[in-house]
C-alpha cells in the first residue's frame, strides 16, 4: 500500500495553482498523532510505500527522519518544491527511492507559476545533491496554458532527471483559469504529445528509453493490467492527514467522500478497495490503461460532463499514440535490443499518478 503522509500544512512557496500553506483548519500545521500510531496501522504490510507530502514536507526534516527510522516501509519517497533538497542529510538522501521535484518546465514557466527565481534555486539543489543521490529523481510538473508540453518536457530532459510526469492543471483549478482549454489541446498539447511519443520511438530504435512517466506508465498498463487509477487513490493508496485522518486522495481533505477513517480505529487492510470511479469509466474504450484517471476528478465533476469529456479527449490522444508506439516497443524487444522487463515504469507506486 501507499501511504502519504502529510508532515505539515505549511509551504513556503505560493504557486499560482495550488495558493501555498493549506488552511490550518483543513491541515494542522503539526502532526498530531504518535509516529508508532502510524507504525500499527501499516503493520503487516510488506510492500509498504511512505511518501512525505504537505505543504512542503522538508520543511519537518526531523519529523521525516524519525519517520525513516521508526516506520517498516519497503520504499521511501517525497514529493517536495526542491528548495532545501540539499538539507536531507546523505544518510537519508541515499535511503529515499523517489525524489518528485516541482518543477513546470522552462524557466519562464516556472517562475510565473512559482516565483520570481525558484528554477534556478532548484536546478541549484539539483545540481548540489545529484552526485550523492542515486535513487530515481522525477521532474513533476504542473501543465498549464503557458505550457508547451514538447518544449517543457525536451527541457526537463535536458537537466539531470530521471524520469519527467507531469499533471494537468485541470478540474480542481477553476475553469476560468484557462483561456481556450479545447483550443490548448488541439492546437498545442496533442501534436506536442504527438511529437513526443515520435521522439521516444526514434530514441527507443537507438537503444535509449527516454524517462517520460505517462508513455512508460500507460505501457506498463498495457502489458501488465491493472484496474483502477494508477495513483491507487481509494484502492490501494491512502492519504495522512497531519490529525491522523485517513484519506482516499490527498488533494480535498475537505470533501466528505474523501474521509475514509482515522489512525486511531483502523488498520491499512481497512481502507483496500474501498473508493470506485464511475461505471462509466469501465466502458470507456480507453479504460485498461487509463483506469479513470483521478478519483478526485471523478468525484468531484467541478467542470461539468463537458469539461470532464475535455480532459478525457486528451487522455485518449494520448492512450491512442502509445498503442501505436507499442509496435515499435515488440519490435526492439523482439530484435533484441531490449528486455520486456526494461519497460516496467514505475517499479512501485511512487505517486506519478501516471495519467496526466
Ligand atoms: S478517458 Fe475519461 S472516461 Fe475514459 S476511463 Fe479515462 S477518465 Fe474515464
Ligand atoms: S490523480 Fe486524482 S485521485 Fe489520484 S492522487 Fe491525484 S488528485 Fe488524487
Amino acid at each position: 500500500m501507499l501511504y502519504i503522509i502529510f508532515l505539515t500544512g505549511i509551504c513556503n512557496l505560493k504557486c499560482e495553482y495550488c495558493g501555498g500553506t493549506i488552511p490550518e483548519e483543513v491541515m494542522p500545521f503539526e502532526i498530531k498523532y504518535n509516529i508508532d500510531q502510524l507504525k500499527e496501522f501499516m503493520k503487516g504490510d510488506s510492500n509498504a510505500v511512505v511518501a512525505f507530502y504537505g505543504g512542503e514536507p522538508l520543511l519537518r526534516i526531523n519529523i521525516m527522519k524519525e519517520m525513516m527510522d521508526t516506520l517498516n516501509a519497503k520504499h521511501f519517497v517525497v514529493q517536495t518544491n526542491g528548495l532545501f533538497l540539499s538539507s536531507i542529510p546523505e544518510k537519508y538522501l541515499s535511503r529515499l527511492d523517489a525524489i518528485l521535484v516541482s518543477i513546470d518546465g522552462r524557466s519562464e514557466v516556472t517562475d510565473f507559476y512559482r516565483g520570481r527565481g525558484v528554477y534556478k534555486t532548484i536546478v541549484n539543489e539539483i545540481e548540489k545533491v545529484r552526485d550523492v543521490y542515486k535513487g530515481d529523481l522525477i521532474a513533476r510538473m504542473v501543465v498549464t496554458e503557458k505550457s508547451d508540453i514538447y518544449r517543457e518536457v525536451m527541457h526537463l530532459l535536458s537537466l539531470p532527471f530521471d524520469h519527467i510526469h507531469w499533471q494537468l492543471n485541470v478540474v480542481w483549478a477553476p475553469e476560468n483559469s484557462w483561456k481556450d482549454f479545447n483550443g490548448w489541446v488541439r492546437n498545442m498539447y496533442n501534436p506536442g504529445i504527438s511529437k513526443l511519443v515520435k521522439l521516444w520511438t526514434e530514441s527507443l530504435k537507438k537503444g535509449r528509453i527516454l524517462g517520460i512517466v505517462p508513455f512508460l506508465g500507460v505501457l506498463k498498463r498495457m502489458i501488465w493490467p491493472e484496474d483502477g487509477v494508477p495513483c491507487g487513490a481509494g484502492r490501494n493508496a491512502v492519504a495522512i492527514t497531519t490529525d491522523g485522518r485517513v484519506l482516499a486522495c490527498p488533494i480535498g481533505g475537505e470533501f466528505k467522500w474523501n474521509e475514509l477513517g482515522t489512525l486511531e480505529n483502523s488498520i491499512y487492510t481497512d481502507y483496500i478497495n474501498r473508493v470506485d470511479v464511475s461505471p462509466l469509466c469501465k466502458k470507456c474504450d480507453v479504460y485498461r490503461e487509463c483506469g479513470g484517471r483521478c478519483l478526485f476528478a471523478n468525484k468531484e465533476r467541478l467542470w461539468g460532463e463537458e469539461g470532464f469529456n475535455s480532459v478525457c479527449a486528451t487522455v485518449k490522444h494520448l492512450v491512442y499514440e502509445i498503442r501505436k508506439a507499442k509496435k515499435v516497443v515488440d519490435e526492439v524487444i523482439e530484435s533484441g535490443l531490449f528486455e520486456l522487463e526494461d519497460f516496467r515504469y514505475p517499479p512501485f507506486n511512487n505517486t506519478t499518478e501516471i495519467i496526466p
